[in-house]
């Protein structure tokens, strides 16, 4: 595949840009990170963890049973950034899941439950 020079030009900022957001989001925990872990800076215990949990950026299972409604996971600075997780010890993303997911408990219904018993 051949590029005329203007393309090449082109391809390579947009490549410059990536490799200048991606970090950043690593380090910022960013709003709508793709990735909220940069493996080397984490411990061994942490990555085993992950590991041993099979814990992933992104759920497999949907929206449903994702890290942000989970009740380990504590929400980053606004709902699509990076948070922590309780479990893991480190942050996560909350796009992410793991095998021990527990749903978030709905406290609204529960009060609502309360005050008709
Ligand atoms: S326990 Fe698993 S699903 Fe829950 S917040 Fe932590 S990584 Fe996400």
């Amino acid at each position: 595949m051949r590029f005329t020079r203007r393309e090449a030009l082109q391809r390579g900022v947009m490549l410059g840009l990536f490799g200048l957001s991606l970090p950043l989001a690593i380090s910022t925990g960013c709003a709508d990170a793709d990735v909220c872990t940069d493996p080397d800076l984490l411990s061994t215990a942490q990555l085993s963890m992950r590991e041993t949990l099979q814990f992933s950026e992104s759920s497999p299972h949907g929206p449903q049973r994702e890290c942000a409604g989970c009740q380990f996971f504590t929400t980053g600075a606004d709902a699509g950034a990076c948070g922590r997780c309780q479990i893991l010890q480190g942050p996560a993303n909350p796009r992410g899941h793991c095998d021990s997911w527990a749903q978030r408990p709905k406290f609204g219904r529960r009060v609502m439950e309360w005050g008709v018993g």
